[in-house]
């Protein structure tokens, strides 16, 4: 009923909503409407009642709210499941338990803040509280474990289309996982699996991406390395927006990738990708390796010539762009 109450204020917008309409059309008393109206205070609404006029929307809070999410997402399966948390140690950590315990293709788990938030490798991601979007989808595709690396791949894409649409940055593709924006990281991508030999049982598809973090906001050990989306803009972004944007294009590509294979995803993710066509240092659990970047091939490996003109392939590897 309070979702109900606040989508009225919505619509009624920029206007006044009396008490009476609201108990009409809820077929409540006004007591219970007031109950509601002092609740989505509590939530960090602005309203303002007017004795004759009635209640008022003035602002919306800056939070993810489930219902904020929900209103207006046009996907068929992602979101459609939404787990919603203040504060969290990781949401891949709390997608795991979910999916383990039988939740379903598309479910969303989405927090203002990470306490244990996770890069590749245990790396730690920094996720204070409401300044980011981080979020993890469970998909459960009919693949093979193999092809599981594709699955970060089509999510970089789709971010990348979701941070245009709703900041207008362009960003650039690092390999593998990161979002990078004047060749700082804007954002990344973090997929986890749990597989049979020939069968994936679920994917978890974890994504942190900097959104309103001013200059100062970052620890001193990645200011130099990290932006966000209101640095390169200069403007603050809507994080519902940007999350429903991403849910939109996290679909749109996905499916892409179901029915059409990896190619067309592959052909778009070149295009946006910076560390392609340029030298590079590759740094794995081999060493480092130096050389031009000169592709990466139908499973998403990372092609490198050497000085001596040897063709190596990096399933796995942190890439160093050097000028
Ligand atoms: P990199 O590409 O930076 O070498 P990686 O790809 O191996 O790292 P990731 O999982 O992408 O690892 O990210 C983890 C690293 O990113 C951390 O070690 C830290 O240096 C940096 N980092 C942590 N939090 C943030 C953040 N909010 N924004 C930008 N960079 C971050």
């Amino acid at each position: 009923l309070k979702e109900e109450v606040l989508k009225i204020l919505k619509k009624g917008r920029p206007g006044f909503v009396s008490g009476e309409e609201i108990c009409q059309k809820l077929n409540v008393t006004r007591a219970a409407v007031w109950k509601h109206i002092q609740s989505l205070r509590e939530d960090g609404y602005l309203i303002e009642a007017r004795p004759r006029a009635g209640y008022i929307l003035r602002s919306v809070p800056d939070r993810l709210y489930p219902w904020e999410i929900a209103d207006g997402l046009d996907t068929a399966v992602l979101g459609r499941e939404i787990y919603y948390y203040p504060s969290l140690t990781s949401t891949n950590d709390v997608a795991k338990d979910l999916a383990r315990s039988g939740s379903g293709e598309g479910t969303l788990i989405v927090a203002e803040e990470q306490t244990g938030g996770k890069g590749r490798l245990g790396r730690f991601w920094h996720s204070p509280p409401r300044l980011g979007l981080l979020f993890s989808l469970i998909l459960r595709p009919a693949v093979e474990p193999r092809v599981v690396a594709q699955v970060t791949m089509v999510a970089a894409v789709a971010l990348a289309c979701a941070i245009k649409e709703t900041s207008g940055l362009t960003c650039g593709i690092k390999w593998p996982n990161d979002l990078l924006a004047g060749g700082r990281k804007l954002g990344g991508i973090l997929t986890e699996l749990s597989a049979e030999v020939d069968r994936v049982s679920f994917l978890v598809l974890g994504a942190g991406i900097n959104v309103n973090q001013s200059e100062g906001d970052f620890p001193p050990s990645i200011s130099a390395t990290a932006t966000s989306l209101k640095i390169e803009t200069g403007r603050r972004v809507d994080r519902v927006e940007l999350l429903k944007a991403s849910l939109r294009e996290m679909e749109r590509w996905y499916n892409t990738w179901l029915t059409g294979g990896f190619a067309p995803v592959l052909a778009r993710w070149k295009e946006l990708c910076v560390s392609l066509n340029r030298p590079v240092a590759v740094h794995s659990p081999l060493g480092v390796t130096q050389g031009w970047a000169e592709d990466v091939d139908e499973d998403g490996a990372l092609v490198l010539r050497t000085a001596g003109g040897e063709i190596k392939k990096f399933v796995s590897g942190e890439v160093s762009l050097r000028s």
